[in-house]
């Protein structure tokens, strides 16, 4: 497609291409922005050619919050985006027209493994007993014991850290294997759409013993490539290959995803894990402060379980903080201390209350505070409340039980789960995050004032 565009068009599309340039990976620039071209330019609204149907489907449902920001830096805000695709470029798996059969730049690169998350570090817990269990099975007799196993659970939770264990223990007993978050997956058959090279794609995936992959809810966004992940499974599965998935919530709950992956990710095993308890939390702070070679005391440790750990992830997060913190200032760690340096930090991050998020969604949704609290089910009320709690785990420094308090007596799992469900909504619908994005930018201009 050629298009003409006048001077300071070319010039506006140089500035949008660098704006988005400076808010994505060069990876994800070169897979999903590099073929972009601007259409048109006209006060109302922006014309964007897209190579083919999916590389839009995928920028409206993960980037329209880059593409939007990137017109605002560009000072073209208000411009109604609209893509445009001549779609004649089919992305039949069959197509044969090889242009360029060099590897894929997309492929592996962001896999990197951390040799950390192996098994001897990862501490048991009742919050991720069978998990483990299964994943230690798996690694001992791939293709026999859970086939496939399936791991979910929310975020910072060990999903990761037991997928690379796999990996490094299987390599250890000599297995073939291929350990990948689904994006690239995703990434690799993108690029093979634009090579053709079906048959390093397809050998790639078949010829292991085991395939891992990471955070498989990315499926969602793509069903062009849930139908080639549904050949790669079944292909795998009959010659009695391990498969290990892991994702942010069960099968059933991945938005769009078919019923015939579903049933089949039942085949095996289905594991949760859960946020570590306070035992565990104990446990888990214990283990990391030894290996930063901090010293805390018993205290401390429950001060810190009782106050961080909502997943593991944050609790490590904390950890760190509190070692740069007393490494810079050579001081002890103390009781006093660490609740300084926990208040001092959330402090710098965010000082919201959480009247103020309730107040804004009541006057956003015009509902009342009391249907916040109460215990309707209306999706014009859930939708709100759940909202208030996402946002209330964002801004304030509340803990999920004081969260839960604040919404009419909810429990803590609660709370989580609703944080959760808007993250996912977030990522997945851009009307979500662009209300996300309004409310979150209202609370913000409050605090200025
Ligand atoms: P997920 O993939 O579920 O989001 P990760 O595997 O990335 O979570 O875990 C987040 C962090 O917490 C990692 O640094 C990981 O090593 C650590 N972690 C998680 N679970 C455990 C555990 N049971 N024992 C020790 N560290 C853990
Ligand atoms: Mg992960």
């Amino acid at each position: 497609m050629s298009h003409y565009l006048s001077t300071s068009e070319k010039k506006t599309w140089k500035l949008i291409q660098d704006k988005i340039k400076e808010k994505v990976t060069p990876q994800q620039f070169t897979t999903w922005f590099s073929g972009l071209s601007l259409v048109k330019l006209d006060a109302n609204e922006i014309y964007i050619h897209t190579p083919n149907s999916f590389c839009r489907e995928w920028i409206e449902n993960n980037y329209m919050d880059v593409i939007t920001s990137s017109l605002e830096k560009a000072s073209i805000s208000n411009r109604k985006v609209k893509f445009i695709v001549d779609d004649n470029s089919s992305f039949e798996p069959e197509s044969n027209d090889v242009q360029n059969s060099s590897s894929s730049p997309y492929v592996d690169s962001a896999t990197h493994i951390n040799k950390n998350y192996n098994f001897n570090n990862f501490l048991v817990g009742p919050c991720n007993r069978l998990a483990h269990a299964a994943a230690l099975a798996v690694s001992e007799s791939p293709g026999t014991a859970y086939n496939p196993l399936f791991i979910h659970g929310s975020v910072g939770l060990g999903k990761t850290h037991l997928l690379h264990a796999m990996l490094l223990r299987l390599q250890e007993g000599g297995h073939k294997v291929l350990y990948l978050p689904c994006e690239s997956f995703v990434n690799h058959y993108i690029s093979t759409i634009k090579t053709g090279d079906w048959d390093s794609f397809r050998n790639k995936y078949r010829q292991i013993d085991v395939l891992l992959i990471d955070d498989v809810h990315f499926l969602a966004n793509s069903q062009s490539t849930r139908e080639e992940f549904f050949h790669t499974f079944n292909a795998l599965y009959t010659r009695q290959k391990q498969i290990v998935l892991s994702s942010d919530c069960p099968p059933e709950e991945i938005p769009t995803i078919e019923e015939r992956l579903i049933s089949r990710f039942r085949w095996g095993l289905i594991t949760r894990v859960d946020p570590p308890g306070f035992e565990t939390s104990v446990a888990i702070i214990q283990k990391k402060t030894a290996l930063l070679n901090m010293e805390i005391s018993y205290e401390v440790a429950c001060y810190l379980a009782d106050n961080v750990a909502s997943s593991i992830r944050e609790i490590e997060g904390t950890l760190t903080n509190i070692h740069r913190y007393t490494a810079m200032n050579e001081s002890k760690i103390d009781l006093n201390l660490v609740k300084q340096i926990i208040r001092g930090f959330s402090k710098q991050k965010h000082n919201i209350g959480i009247e103020k998020i309730l107040n804004t969604i009541t006057k956003h949704y015009g509902v009342q505070l009391s249907q916040l609290h109460s215990k309707r089910k209306f999706k014009s009320i859930t939708l709100p409340r759940q909202i208030a709690m996402h946002l209330a785990r964002k801004f304030t420094n509340l803990s999920l039980g004081e969260i839960g308090g604040y919404m009419g007596g909810r429990d803590h799992t609660t709370v989580m789960h609703a944080d959760d469900k808007i993250k996912k909504l977030k990522s997945l619908d851009r009307n979500m995050s662009s209300t996300l994005r309004k409310l979150e930018n209202v609370l913000i201009k409050q605090q200025e004032h």
